[in-house]
């Protein structure tokens, strides 16, 4: 990862969050640092805590008034899911509190277990009251869940927060999801170099490097978080429809666009999608560009106007569009 002079890091969201500078502005960086510290207590599903875990506890028995940032994020996720059905789900907590993906306990559960939680996942379950800003789950045990755009959102407020105080480049880096800001002065082009991990790499190794100007970088990989059973791997990403994993031929999906609440929307939905209903949909919104690493050690670059990859893994091969 690069090349800026000014690095403020700090442990967040569960993840190491990253801000580089080029010029020190401790102010800027101290207001980042105490956002992204207040969304992450209005947004966990983490901690016992929280505006979305007070929408949780009360699922089933009443609607819950949230603030402003949360109803509009929790609105605009549940248009995705309405809209993205097949892949994309907020509602999708009761699974990802059961299979414990990523956190103690994980193990593959019953066949029953996944039957009941898929009960308690429909979004149209879920009330809004645009008026009140009030979350009603109307079945007791649903549970919205955040994980697949919260860090997008909060890039975003990141991004606005350091044009506020006139810092027009540098890079926000949260665990992954990155937003390149601005151009880079290390580069003649202007070009940000990001690094794109090396799918289930064990030393930080890159399959290669993304080169952007002022775009969020956002990758989905079912390497991030994952177990393995009797030889088959279980990641993060969940099917909607069966409750179990989603099985394709991907290894991650990055998607580069102007918002990372946007790309942290592709990513998750593209993984679902696999490479040729993407390609399809991407071909069609030329603003969106993404980079597929296939299990078959191909990387497919598809609407790459965007963004420069350099690949840097031997055992990969490139397919354009
Ligand atoms: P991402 O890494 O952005 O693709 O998000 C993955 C996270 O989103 C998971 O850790 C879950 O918290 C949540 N999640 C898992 N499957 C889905 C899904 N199908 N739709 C929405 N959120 C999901
Ligand atoms: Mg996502």
């Amino acid at each position: 990862m690069v090349n800026a002079n000014y690095e403020y890091t700090q442990h967040l969201m569960g993840t190491t969050v990253s801000l580089m500078l080029l010029e020190p502005n401790e102010t800027a960086v101290q207001s980042v640092f105490e956002t992204i510290k207040i969304l992450e207590y209005k947004l966990t599903v983490n901690r016992p805590l929280s505006e979305v875990m007070s929408i949780n506890l009360a699922a089933g028995q009443h609607p819950v008034t949230v603030s402003r940032p949360v109803f509009s994020l929790i609105e605009q996720a549940q248009k995705v899911s309405l809209h993205f059905n097949s892949c994309f789900n907020l509602a999708i907590g009761p699974l990802v509190k059961l299979w414990k993906i990523g956190f103690q306990g994980d193990q593959v559960p019953s066949v029953k277990l996944i039957k009941q939680q898929l009960l308690l996942t429909d979004p149209k379950n879920i009330e809004l009251d645009a008026n009140k800003h009030t979350v009603f789950l109307k079945k007791t045990g649903m549970e919205i869940d955040l994980g697949a755009i919260a860090k997008g959102y909060i890039a975003d407020v990141i991004k606005s927060i350091l044009l506020q105080y006139q810092v027009y480049k540098g890079i926000i880096n949260l665990g992954g999801n990155v937003f390149a800001l601005g151009s880079s002065l290390t580069d003649d082009n202007g070009y940000w170099h990001i690094g794109l991990r090396k799918p289930f790499s064990t030393d930080d190794k890159l399959s290669g490097v993304i080169k952007v100007i002022n775009k969020s970088v956002v990758t989905s990989g079912i390497y991030e978080r994952f177990f393995i059973q009797n030889g088959h791997l279980y990641h993060h990403i969940f099917d909607p429809q069966t409750g179990y994993p989603l099985d394709n031929e991907l290894e991650s999906v990055t998607v580069i666009s102007d918002s990372s609440l946007e790309g942290d929307i592709y990513s998750t939905v593209f993984y679902g999608w696999g490479l040729d209903k993407s390609r399809e949909y991407l071909q069609k919104h030329p603003n969106l560009s993404a980079i597929f690493l296939l299990k078959n050690k191909t990387i497919a670059l598809v609407n790459p106007n965007n963004f420069i990859f350099q690949k840097s893994d031997k055992q990969y091969t490139i397919k354009l569009n």
